[in-house]
């Protein structure tokens, strides 16, 4: 099986891009997957490769449709949305609409978790029970998004054991029954996230965002017959690196702290398929954003990055370092 696949996704021009006079430089050729930047040596292959004339559809139609059946065979999958702030990455999860009002073409979550409910309409033979949880990492703390309470009360502990593997006790988990349900739960949880901050912007572009739909998956037959599964959804912390101005105290930490959990992802994935890696270390204890998804990362289980690009010159020095980040994971 392979475990870890990656696509990378071109926006077109923004506004304030072509305002600026930038110009495009990414070329993107879809029949060898493969991105190109202009006047340069430079070319890229992913597994997939979308480029600014994609739809929402496509990106969906091609990346994560095939790997709905994963879920109901008992593997977790885990989609995150890696790039730069600005790059696409909450357009591409599909919850924009939340953040500012943008819905013209939904996005991955609210596609795949209509299709997942098709699916469990028409799966007779099987009894689900799905609960849903959504949770913040910012500075390496956790936060729980559904708990409905003050902030400082919602923060969630990361507990491993033998029995349990990695747990997060009293984390708060919804039981839900439709789409609309998850679509709700989404709603209510990223409003609990934009009231944490009086910039959603800026908060937003340094938290990582995990969104996780639990699968329970009992025979009706055969009781004794079942599987679990996990889908996390992840919207990653913009992968810039902390500006050179105003890099003091507490925004050059916070800079640090979340260029670690990318950081310690991008080791996670590449020492998972690293075929000289021996003893089989991988390194998920050394962030927390590792340490909550360790078991949905390698093993059993599927991993999508969609990376997330601008196609302006302007943002070249971010793109290419987005293009090595998704290279080095492709490398498995
Ligand atoms: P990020 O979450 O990475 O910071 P956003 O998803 O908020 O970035 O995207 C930044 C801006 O670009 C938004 O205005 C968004 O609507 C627009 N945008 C991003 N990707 C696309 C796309 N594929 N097609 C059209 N507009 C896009
Ligand atoms: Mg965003």
């Amino acid at each position: 099986m392979e475990t870890v696949k990656v696509a990378v996704r071109v926006r077109p021009m923004v506004a304030q891009e072509i305002q600026k006079g930038c110009r495009e430089i990414i070329e993107v050729v879809p029949e060898n997957e493969q991105i190109i930047i202009k006047n340069s040596d430079k070319a890229f292959t992913f597994n997939y490769v979308l480029g600014p004339t994609n739809r929402q559809e496509e990106l969906y139609d091609k990346c994560v449709a095939p790997l709905l059946d994963n879920i109901f065979k008992g593997f977790n999958v885990t989609i995150f949305a890696y790039g730069q702030t600005g790059s696409g990455k909450t357009h591409s999860m599909g919850t924009a609409y939340i953040e500012n009002g943008n819905d013209r073409e939904v996005g991955v979550i609210p596609r795949i978790v209509q299709e997942i409910f098709n699916r469990i309409r028409d799966e007779f033979s099987i009894d689900f029970t799905i609960t849903v949880s959504f949770m913040e990492l910012y500075r390496e703390v956790l936060y729980d998004l559904l708990a409905n309470k003050p902030r400082d009360q919602c923060i969630l502990e990361i507990r491993e054991d033998i029995v349990k593997g990695i747990h997060i006790p009293n984390i708060t988990e919804m039981s839900v029954e439709s789409s609309r349900d998850i679509l709700e739960v989404l709603v209510k949880g990223s409003l609990g996230r934009a009231t944490a901050s009086t910039n959603m912007n800026l908060h937003s572009s340094r938290s990582h965002c995990i969104f996780t739909i639990n699968f329970c998956m009992q025979n009706k037959a055969d009781k004794s017959q079942n599987k679990t599964a996990k889908l996390h959804l992840v919207d990653l912390a913009g992968s810039e690196r902390p500006k050179k101005t105003g890099a003091q105290g507490t925004t050059f930490k916070e800079g640090v702290d979340i260029n670690k959990g990318l950081f310690v992802l991008g080791n996670v994935i590449s020492s998972l398929g690293d075929e000289k890696n021996q003893n089989n270390f991988i390194p998920y204890r050394d962030s927390n954003l590792t340490r909550l998804l360790k078991d949905s990362l390698g093993g059993n289980s599927v991993t999508l990055m969609i990376a997330c690009v601008s196609p302006a010159d302007y943002n070249l020095d971010e793109t290419l370092s987005t293009l090595r980040y998704a290279d080095r994971a492709r490398r498995i």
